[in-house]
């Protein structure tokens, strides 16, 4: 058994029900093999076996008063998983599906996102099962208080600095920060990022994860000679990532022909209005069905797998291992060129292998989805220094930033030899300078 393999099989007997925790690290072993076998001292000193165990992992009791007086009761957690680089920092994701394996999947890839960035942020994670869907402004304002007061002892703006994810945007992080300003009797804005503007956010942050998937995703079919001109794209979601892909895309010049939620997915021939789904997902927070309103040429069709849709680039932005080893063939079968990972692990292992063996390009979340992350960093630089950016710099900058991350990915696959295997490349670019920062620090 090698020794990749041993530390993998000890993670499952150890985290015996974290399903999707095992598959975040299977992910990242199978990468670095390579990188283990040219570098003594990580394994030495045990480097690997430090980063499957997280630094913290906070779990803690959300009790709130709903819109009928009645008490609930909701989970709440924070996994501050390495502390190597910078910081810990990663979003919050408040969904009824939330749990530990969950959280610590997603904590454990941000730690390796974030270093792709080169900006100095450790990784973390947190959330709750809390269902914000059907709830009324009241409600959500009193389980996010709720929640801070616990959370707002274990972060700060040099310790741990959440942000957005699903099920918080804008709106919740009001609350968040506001419970937190007042509890701590500081206005620390950098405790906080996605915050409103005029509070000390960025301009361009909501914007970010998803233009940067399209930068990434653009360098990715250029360097293989292809052009997003006129490609059809096919987005699944519609929340902030989604919503924002759709838009780039659309101003690269590819058509976006369909888009979801929970319930089913819209297609629309003519290439989906930007406008039309930002009105009925940020603003009237309603069902994608309600397209049809806005394009009554457009279909809908409930409950059906929106990969089975003929394209050329898919852009998952939604849940997790949404497309499978079935979605992935259907897909390969029906000319796809590319994939570009908005949401965190939206791809099964089995489904990324076939990808790479049928040379379909595969953006990776961990490097294509970070520009949410890299921004969120920029807004804490804006925050240090007591200044705004406008929309362009801020942009301009996230532009850079997910360039050098596909040029960073991009050679460390070529290095380790699986030249165009960016899964590889941004496993191992992310995994050395974490590694390199523990190595120099011992013990700890
Ligand atoms: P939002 O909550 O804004 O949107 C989530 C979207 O996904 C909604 O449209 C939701 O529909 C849809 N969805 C949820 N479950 C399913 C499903 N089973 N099938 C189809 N659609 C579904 O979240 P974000 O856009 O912020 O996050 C999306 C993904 O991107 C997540 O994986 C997140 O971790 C990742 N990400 C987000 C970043 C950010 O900056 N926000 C940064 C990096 C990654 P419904 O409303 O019906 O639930």
């Amino acid at each position: 058994m090698t020794y990749l393999q041993k530390i993998l099989d000890e993670t499952k007997l150890k985290n015996p029900n974290e399903l999707e925790f095992q598959q975040a690290v299977e992910e990242i072993l199978t990468s670095i093999e390579p990188v283990i076998e040219k570098n003594q001292a990580y394994s030495d000193l045990k480097v690997i076996e430090r980063l499957v165990e997280p630094e913290r992992q906070i779990i803690f009791r959300v009790p709130w008063i709903d819109r009928n007086g009645q008490f609930q009761i909701n989970r709440g957690f924070r996994i501050q998983h390495s502390s190597a680089i910078g910081p810990y920092k990663g979003g919050l994701r408040f969904h009824p599906t939330v749990n530990l394996s969950i959280i610590k999947f997603l904590a454990f890839e941000q730690t390796f996102k974030n270093a792709l960035t080169g900006l100095s942020i450790g990784g973390a994670k947190g959330g709750s099962d809390f269902d914000p869907k059907g709830k009324t402004d009241v409600e959500i304002m009193s389980f996010c208080q709720n929640f801070m007061t616990e959370l707002y002892r274990h972060i700060g703006q040099f310790v741990d600095i959440p942000a957005g994810d699903m099920g918080v945007g804008e709106r919740e992080i009001g609350f968040l920060y506001g419970q937190y300003k007042r509890i701590s009797n500081t206005f620390e804005a950098g405790t906080l990022t996605g915050k409103g503007l005029s509070y000390g956010g960025s301009l361009a942050r909501k914007e970010a994860t998803g233009f940067g998937l399209l930068y990434f995703v653009n360098e990715m079919l250029k360097s293989h000679n292809h052009s997003i001109q006129g490609k059809t794209v096919v987005i699944s979601g519609s929340g902030n990532v989604a919503m924002y892909a759709c838009k780039k895309a659309s101003e690269l010049g590819a058509k976006v022909i369909a888009m979801s939620d929970s319930g089913g997915y819209v297609y629309d021939k003519d290439g989906i209005d930007f406008t039309a789904i930002h009105a009925i997902k940020e603003i009237q927070r309603e069902r994608i069905s309600k397209y049809l309103e806005y394009h009554p040429h457009a279909e809908y069709f409930q409950g059906k797998r929106i990969w089975d849709l003929k394209c050329d680039i898919a852009l998952p932005c939604a849940m997790q291992n949404d497309i499978d080893l079935s979605a992935a063939t259907t897909l390969i079968s029906n000319g796809c060129i590319a994939v570009g990972e908005g949401a965190n692990m939206p791809t099964t292992n089995e489904a990324i292998k076939l990808f790479i063996e049928n040379n379909v390009l595969l953006a990776p979340a961990k490097a294509a989805n970070a520009g949410g992350v890299a921004t969120s960093a920029l807004e804490m630089a804006q925050n240090s220094s007591r200044l705004s950016w406008s929309f362009e710099k801020v942009d301009s900058t996230l532009k850079e930033i997910m360039t050098n991350i596909f040029e960073e990915s991009s050679k460390a696959a070529s290095e380790y030899g699986h030249p165009g295997n960016y899964v590889m490349g941004a496993n191992i670019a992310g995994f050395i300078r974490v590694a390199n920062a523990m190595t120099a620090f011992g013990a700890v």
